[in-house]
């Protein structure tokens, strides 16, 4: 069994550090409410709008990732993986670059530094390699680059991934949403878990 993963808000959280860093650019306070979500909407609501989200965005991908956490309940998802010997793969739509760093700090690099520094090459020896990892310039590559692998499932925060056009119809997707699934109609084919217990529980169902 092959499982394929997403990286940004579905391994890494950035709901804090997001919060953190809008309220030193003035755009939040201690009261407001802490997920990515909410502060995208208070950033875009501030004078400078788009633009101060951008560079939010910049900050939190770039030199401040160090800052965002894993998700909990993915260390004992890691672990179950090495019970069952399913194998891992990452596979993320990332640019090398944000719009709007003036670090211009490369994302792809900043990312894996925050995997190894969490410790996941470790604790997910041999279903997690760093070789697995894959980042694609455009969602279209992403999911080609997911059919390639042959995963069997894949696991994500964005159900646009699922509901691309080339998306393998083989591989069961997960809509991974911790805050319940929202926004676009959901579709029946599609599975959602808004944990990762739950997503073990979908996974290693038989
Ligand atoms: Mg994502």
């Amino acid at each position: 069994m092959i499982i394929g993963l997403d990286f940004d808000n579905t391994l890494i959280c950035y709901d804090e550090l997001f919060h953190r860093l809008a309220m030193e650019a003035g755009v939040a306070c201690p009261a407001s409410g802490a997920s990515k979500r909410a502060i995208r909407d208070l950033a875009r609501r501030s004078p400078g709008a788009d633009a101060t989200w951008q560079r939010l965005q910049g900050l939190a991908y770039g030199p401040r990732i160090q800052e965002a956490h894993l998700f909990p309940g993915l260390r004992d998802f890691f672990e179950r993986c090495v019970q069952e010997h399913a194998d891992l793969v990452v596979v993320s739509h990332k640019t090398e670059y944000a719009s709007d760093d003036a670090t211009r700090t490369p994302l792809r690099t900043a990312a894996l530094d925050w995997m190894d520094r969490q410790g996941l090459f470790h604790f997910a020896a041999g279903v997690l390699k760093r070789g697995s990892i894959h980042f694609c310039a455009s969602r279209e590559y992403k999911v080609a680059r997911i059919r390639e692998l042959g995963c069997t499932w894949f696991v994500d925060d964005l159900e646009e991934t699922f509901l691309e056009p080339n998306y393998p119809r083989e591989v069961r997707g997960i809509f991974f949403a911790p805050e319940g699934p929202r926004g676009i109609p959901h579709r029946p084919e599609i599975l959602w878990a808004e944990s990762w217990e739950k997503v073990a529980g979908h996974v290693f169902a038989d």
